[in-house]
């Protein structure tokens, strides 16, 4: 759709008094184009905001639904016999809606006047470069899974756990939808974590388009979709690049109740030993796979099932006494 600044002629002139439209890119133009459309900036940049996540959430979504239907891709299933049914998948959408319409929309519109206030640029064009774009993401990813680790373990810790974290745990084998599945205070805690970064990188450097701040919440919104998906294929990211959480890492967070709080790397958790319980459990995996060269699929299957078991076990016993002590989760599971 080509822009037609005669149409508009009056919104143009004071928002973009000194653009040659004929020198930016389609996406520019199409930029220019919605916030003269829409008139107003405030509104136009929350539009679009929500718009973005809804279309990324769901749209990124879809996919794990339909491969969670062909059974072809259980082989990659991490916990292979829990498949989430249909009533579930729906169950969650309902509840992700509703903290997004509830939570999220009534805020979105201060998200304009506050990144304005800090120096943003919004409906300005042209964009930065990916030059420009990309060490800012990379800071970003940084910021946002310090602060989650940080802030996951608190949830961990009785009250906030049994109050608000217990919700997103519902699921021990989690999938794609159920990311933000969670007690709205806990979607506003960890939000804070993926929208700060920004905000304070900004407010010291004044030099932040949203457009970037866009890319960054993409790639946040893909990087949590991934990682409660409950597949590791032999292309996963981690299987690429190591440091790199993804849903191998994530979904024993969900089956063990303990190890691994953070979202996109897996440094923090190395560093500080909150993933001990983990990495035993995959050496176990691997011992017991190599010990048993020569058995059939059905016995290393089986093995498999049951090692899982325990750990599901102890998570099911770690969650019982969290909750009932007030006591940080992790310290009281004991995996054989
Ligand atoms: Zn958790
Ligand atoms: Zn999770």
């Amino acid at each position: 759709m080509a822009f037609n600044a005669t149409a508009m002629p009056k919104l143009y002139d004071e928002m973009y008094p000194t653009t040659d439209l004929g020198s930016l890119s389609f996406l520019e133009q199409q930029w220019v184009h919605w916030y003269v459309m829409i008139g107003n900036p405030i509104i136009a940049t929350g539009l679009m905001s929500f718009l973005l996540h809804e279309i990324v959430y769901f749209g990124r979504s879809i996919p794990w639904i339909i491969i969670d239907n062909m059974p072809y891709f259980r082989q990659w299933k991490l916990q292979p016999k829990k498949i989430p049914t249909a009533a579930e998948q729906w169950e969650c959408t309902k509840t992700v809606l509703f903290s997004h319409f509830t939570i999220e929309l009534p805020l979105i519109w201060l998200f304009h006047p506050t990144a304005e206030a800090l120096g943003m640029s919004t409906y300005q064009v042209p964009f930065p470069s990916l030059k420009t774009m990309a060490p800012q993401v990379f800071l970003f990813f940084f910021f946002e899974d310090f602060f989650h680790f940080l802030a996951h373990q608190a949830l961990h810790t009785g009250p906030l756990y049994k109050h608000i974290h217990k919700i997103h745990h519902k699921y021990s084998a989690p999938f794609g939808l159920a990311a933000e599945y969670a007690h709205p205070a806990e979607v506003f805690i960890l939000g804070a974590g993926t929208i700060l970064g920004p905000l304070i990188y900004c407010y010291f450097t004044a030099n932040l388009h949203i457009v970037t701040v866009y890319l960054w919440i993409v790639l946040r919104l893909f990087q949590a979709v991934d990682a409660h998906s409950g597949y590791d294929f032999p292309w996963s990211l981690h299987n690429i690049v190591p440091f790199w959480s993804g849903a191998e890492h994530h979904d024993f967070h969900h089956m063990a109740f303990t190890n691994n709080f953070s979202t996109s790397f897996r440094w923090w958790d190395r560093i500080f030993g909150t993933d001990d319980k983990y990495r035993e459990y995959r050496a176990r995996v691997k011992a017991a796979k190599k010990a048993m060269k020569n058995a059939s699929k059905e016995d290393v299957k089986k093995m498999e099932e049951d090692l899982m078991n325990q750990v599901e076990a102890e998570g099911i016993k770690a969650e019982a006494e969290a909750e009932a002590r007030g006591m940080g989760a992790g310290k009281t599971v004991k995996v054989q």
